[in-house]
């Protein structure tokens, strides 16, 4: 890209703030100054109520103009929500059918269970339906960072689970999510099925997107971004991420 970006993409856990943790003062005031120069993504994994808790509740300094130049993609942008008329509004949601869900359920739990990875200490639900999405997580959404990176530091456990879990769902994808976490979803839906959907929806062309990520190593929730060819900016933290905004936002001119 020899312009500056029409539009900056951003995974969330590790990349804008630390997993499942609110945004830092700092980063909330760059974002908020990238909002004034360019639009903004925000895709993950995750679900709106936790954009909401770790990006929206901080975010409270901007105006509705920021706002309406944030785009929100939930669950790999699987939905989307934009800012209109002073809240947060569903735009879509591509959900799982009944059938899909209650075979994605009980096939992960079955798997986790007969290798040992159903954990009995754990920090809130270990399945959760997302709609869009099923997610299992070993040790519970809420768990401690430090919990999750003693579970499986070697992420050979995630990988083992997932292996055998898509095996038994030929027709769902089974993904690898968050440090302990597994994702189920249609086919095709990773964050690249997000990035495409959102070049569609703004009218703003991959070329001109660029994407900042902490997983962009092949096995990286983040990987299939950089292999659709977006340019994409490899972080280890939102401190490395937000180092980079303060190099990018005084390129832009200020919007009029
Ligand atoms: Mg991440």
């Amino acid at each position: 890209m020899t312009t500056l970006p029409r539009l900056v993409a951003f995974d969330l856990d590790d990349t804008l703030a630390p997993s499942k943790s609110p945004l830092d003062p700092a980063m909330a005031e760059l974002l908020v100054r990238l909002l004034d120069v360019t639009e903004v993504c925000i895709i993950s994994g995750g679900q709106i109520a936790q954009f909401t808790s770790q990006v929206i509740e901080n975010l409270q300094g901007a105006s509705d103009e920021a706002l309406s130049h944030l785009h929100m993609m939930p669950t790999c942008g699987t939905q989307y929500y934009l800012h209109q008329n002073s809240g947060w509004n569903q735009i879509y949601a591509e959900n799982l059918t009944e059938d899909e869900k209650a075979r994605a359920l009980a096939v992960v739990e079955r798997v986790a269970r007969s290798l040992g990875y159903w954990e009995a200490k754990t920090w809130g639900p270990i399945l959760e339906d997302r709609g869009s999405q099923i997610t299992f997580s070993a040790l519970g959404q809420a768990a401690p960072v430090s919990e999750k990176t003693a579970w499986d530091p070697t992420g050979e456990k995630k990988n083992t689970l997932r292996e055998a879990a898509q095996a038994e769902l030929p027709d769902l994808e089974v993904r690898s999510g968050g440090s302990t976490s597994v994702d189920i979803t249609r086919q095709g839906i990773d964050k690249a099925y997000g990035m495409k959907k959102l070049a569609e929806l703004t009218g703003i062309p991959l070329d001109d997107m660029i994407f900042v990520g902490d997983r962009l190593d092949e096995n990286g929730n983040d990987y299939p971004v950089k292999a659709l060819g977006v340019e994409c900016v490899a972080v280890e933290g939102w401190p490395d991420t937000a180092a980079y905004l303060e190099e990018l936002i005084p390129q832009f001119a200020p919007r009029s």
